[in-house]
């Protein structure tokens, strides 16, 4: 154990560079080929089985086999970046015009390519087996995550860890939280046809916009009217094209929206009342709706007893890279971890990554996101703390 945290302390600064040279070079869900490349090349020449092209897409699995008979686990790390175009002042900004590493990624990636890499070196003392998976495309449904359970890459794995950065708290908080952590997403889009006319005369034409502001407007007693107010759910419309002209009545619109719940009850409820209240639009306003409704990553449950092990172990350990162990509340983003969860029990815990003598941070998928570099380490030492007690068999 200590020495696998002094060869992680020992090649901070390599996670650094790593991170930095991933930053500057970020791909888009589904097109990291470079990225998958990287780290294809990273385990060259080195004792462990590579499979590659995983997935539906771009995703890396490493295993290592340990000298010893035990469990096996598996540890997840997303590579993939944002459409967005970055605005940080960093010297290692993204070179990929519009592309960002916002959520870090680079970061997750540089971490566990170190861990993974010092791991190897111990397998000899391991017990079991560690399943390394560089996942491509978590950002964008229907993600990496799902097509890698479906081709049973996890049939053989009795537990998953893996970790995010979250600017809530300092390099050396870990965060945890147990039972539903992140909420599930579904997203819509709506086309109203109706038919456009001369402002002058809305007797002869039929309102689109009309039909999509009450449409907007019903939306909101979904949450409000339908919901049992012990679950929770969120109903946003992020998107309506009314744009036009003053005198003409518009002939259709095009409306997105984004949904967000912690049980699949609760997504019943919504995406049964938004199809009925589409429906009713149809009827009220003599208009024609097309509506597509995609479930994008269901709710991310933690399974309490192995976050309870995470937090003892990560409490317990006395070292000074991790500071503070804290429970942090569940929230709304979505995570294609819940596939793995859903396949076998894990724990997708949180590590600060605030940047020094920064009061209000960016938080992930802003075009300023930033993390502070040391959250790397504290990331490689937290999992690597987890994954050898885990092996071990000591309680946590
Ligand atoms: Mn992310």
């Amino acid at each position: 154990m200590n020495q696998l945290m002094d060869m992680l302390a020992d090649r901070k600064d390599e996670m650094i560079a790593i991170r930095r040279h991933l930053h500057q070079n970020p791909e888009l869900s589904f097109q990291e080929k470079k990225t998958a490349a990287y780290i294809i090349n990273f385990y060259q020449g080195k004792d462990v089985e590579i499979e590659t092209n995983v997935g539906n897409g771009y995703g890396v699995i490493v295993t290592i086999k340990g000298g010893k008979p035990g469990k096996t686990v598996a540890l997840r790390a997303d590579f993939d970046a944002l459409p967005i175009t970055e605005e940080t002042d960093l010297p290692f900004q993204s070179k990929n015009e519009g592309v960002m590493h916002a959520c870090g990624h680079d970061a997750h990636t540089a971490y566990l390519l170190i861990l993974a890499d010092c791991l190897i070196q111990l397998k000899d003392q391991l017990h079991g087996t560690i399943k390394i998976i560089h996942q491509h495309a978590e950002e964008t449904p229907p993600g990496g995550a799902k097509d890698i359970v479906e081709e049973g890459h996890l049939n053989d794995v009795d537990a998953i860890f893996g970790i995010h950065v979250l600017p809530l708290a300092p390099a050396g908080t870990v965060g945890y939280c147990s039972g539903d952590t992140f909420s599930g997403r579904s997203y819509f889009n709506l086309k109203i046809q109706a038919r456009g006319g001369h402002g002058s005369s809305p007797h002869k034409a039929n309102d689109a916009i009309v039909a999509g502001a009450h449409f907007v407007t019903t939306v909101q007693t979904i949450v409000s009217r339908r919901l049992n107010p012990f679950d929770t759910g969120v109903v946003t419309i992020g998107s309506f094209d009314g744009k036009g002209t003053s005198n003409v009545i518009k002939d259709s619109v095009e409306i997105d929206g984004d949904i967000r719940y912690f049980s699949d009850q609760t997504e019943a409820v919504i995406n049964k009342e938004l199809h009925r209240i589409v429906n009713g639009i149809e009827v009220m306003f003599g208009v024609n709706c097309e509506l597509k409704y995609d479930v994008g990553y269901p709710p991310l449950y933690n399974d309490p007893e192995l976050t309870a092990f995470v937090a003892n172990t990560l409490a317990k350990v006395k070292d000074k890279d991790i500071k503070k162990v804290t429970e942090f509340p569940k929230m709304t983003p979505s995570e294609d971890f819940a596939y793995y969860l859903e396949k076998v029990p894990g724990s997708f815990f949180f590590i600060g990554c605030t940047p020094k003598g920064v009061d209000e941070p960016y938080f992930n998928h802003h075009p300023k996101f930033d993390i502070d570099e040391d959250a790397m380490l504290v990331a490689a030492k937290s999992v690597g703390y987890v994954v050898l007690h885990y092996l071990n068999g000591k309680e946590g």
